[in-house]
């Protein structure tokens, strides 16, 4: 999406070859009215996938999730990351290892908020090595509901995230799609083009 793209190249800082900070409108800061525009996006792409709930990760997915939900007329459900094991039978929960942060989570959903025949959205900023959406993905299994897709605004085409997804049987729809990270350089693939690490395969 083109607008992201200029927005990521004017805002965005490239701290290495795999870390991109976009704190002014995405992760520190937020720009709403962006949010607005993302969320509507989203909105129209999955508007025939027939989806009943938005799903996203605390914190920085919320405010994108929070336009898709209410442009797509259907509630939020924040996946909450937990520092230990809750131990009643109320809730799902998995862990989840993040690479960037060196962290470990109890990602967890309160089992009032998802039922089986619920189809699932689940949103979030970034996609690097899919731990997240694979972790959110094994949660909405475990309910017996369906994922039916994956919206991104952020893909790290050169980390494996979106093939482990892909390979997994999931739909991933990424608004902007980086191919190279360097200090002061930010790339993107053109649209529709096949992930990087597909490409070297
Ligand atoms: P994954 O689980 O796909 O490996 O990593 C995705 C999660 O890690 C995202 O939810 C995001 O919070 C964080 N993340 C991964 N890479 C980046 C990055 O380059 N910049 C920022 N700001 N967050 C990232």
């Amino acid at each position: 999406m083109r607008l992201l793209e200029e927005r990521i190249q004017k805002e965005g800082k490239a701290l290495s070859e795999s870390v991109l900070k976009v704190d002014s409108f995405i992760n520190h800061q937020v720009d709403p009215e962006f949010m607005e525009m993302l969320g509507k996006d989203f909105a129209e792409h999955f508007k025939d996938f027939g989806i009943t709930k938005v799903f996203t990760i605390e914190s920085s997915g919320i405010a994108p999730a929070m336009m898709v939900a209410k442009y797509l007329h259907v509630p939020m459900v924040i996946l909450k990351k937990q520092t230990s094991k809750i131990l009643n039978g109320n809730v799902y929960q998995t862990r989840i290892t993040s690479f960037t942060k060196g962290t470990s989570y109890e990602l967890t959903l309160f089992s009032d908020y998802i039922s089986p025949d619920d189809r699932i959205l689940l949103i979030d900023d970034f996609l690097a090595n899919g731990e997240a959406a694979t972790g959110a993905s094994r949660l909405v299994e475990q309910s017996g509901a369906k994922l039916a897709g994956i919206g991104i605004l952020i893909e790290k085409s050169f980390q494996n995230g979106r093939k482990r997804l892909e390979d997994a049987g999931y739909y991933v729809y990424s608004q902007a799609r980086v191919s190279r990270l360097d200090a002061g350089v930010i790339e993107f693939l053109p649209e529709d083009e096949p992930t990087v690490a597909a490409q070297s395969e």
